[in-house]
This record gives structure tokens, C-alpha cells and sequence, in this order.
């Protein structure tokens, strides 16, 4: 039987590109962070309401069909149970009004798109062992 390797922290990822939810969850794994990933606003609320004690810091992407980042951040920094949580946003470059809606919504970091799997890593664990 192996051994399950898990440093005790859980993320959840919220993006709708398949792609990113591979590049984020393959680089987290390896610095041995439990992973939870979904494609879209409306799932991430549910995992939130299911498990939200469980989860150490959320990666949210700001554009998604449907429910969109924004609106999840809003949801999370409004609610008792879930403000705490830190939410890293991803945003792209060009956009800074990602960035000042996001300040104003609550986000605590932001992550530049494209990043590189070792950018991500290094942020979360940075931002993770301050906590
Ligand atoms: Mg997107």
C-alpha cells in the first residue's frame, strides 16, 4: 500500500479551461497540496457549501460562461462562513479593471495569465506557509 504524500492544505481551482485546471492541479500535486478542481461558478459555490471548512485557498479565473469569477468572489467575501478563505484571482494582463473589480470585491492575490506552473507553485506556497 503507498503512502499517501499531503502536506494537510486543500485547494480548490476554478477555471474553465481545461488546460489550466491540468497545468495547476499536475504543478500543486507536486508540492503535495490536496487538489479540488471544477469547470464553473455554480459547481465551485456547491463544493463551497459541501466542504468549505476543508478548503485552505481557492484559485478563481474571472472569465467563465454562466457564473463568472467575480460573482464567486462576491459570494465568498460577503459570507461569514466562507470570508476567511483566501482567493487568489486570475487575471489577464491587459485587463487592470480585472484587477481593480477584483480589489473591490475582495481578493486577497492576484495571478497574471499565462503564468507558469512553477510561478503558481511558488506563489501558493508563499502565501500558504504566511498563514
Ligand atoms: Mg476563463
Amino acid at each position: 500500500m503507498s503512502e499517501k504524500v499531503d502536506n494537510g492544505k486543500t485547494i480548490l481551482i476554478v477555471d474553465d479551461e481545461p488546460d489550466i485546471l491540468n497545468l495547476t492541479s499536475k504543478f500543486l500535486t507536486l508540492g503535495h497540496y490536496n487538489i479540488i478542481t471544477c469547470n464553473n461558478g455554480k459547481e465551485a459555490i456547491k463544493i463551497l457549501e459541501d466542504k468549505s471548512d476543508k478548503i485552505d485557498l481557492i484559485l478563481l479565473d474571472v472569465m467563465m460562461p454562466g457564473i463568472d469569477g467575480y460573482t464567486v468572489l462576491d459570494r465568498i467575501k460577503t459570507d461569514d462562513e466562507y470570508k476567511d478563505i483566501i482567493v487568489v484571482l486570475f487575471t489577464v494582463k491587459s485587463f487592470n479593471e480585472d484587477i481593480q473589480k477584483g480589489k473591490r470585491l475582495g481578493a486577497d492575490f492576484y495571478l497574471t495569465k499565462p503564468f507558469s506552473g512553477k510561478e503558481l507553485l511558488r506563489k501558493v506556497d508563499s502565501i500558504l506557509s504566511e498563514k
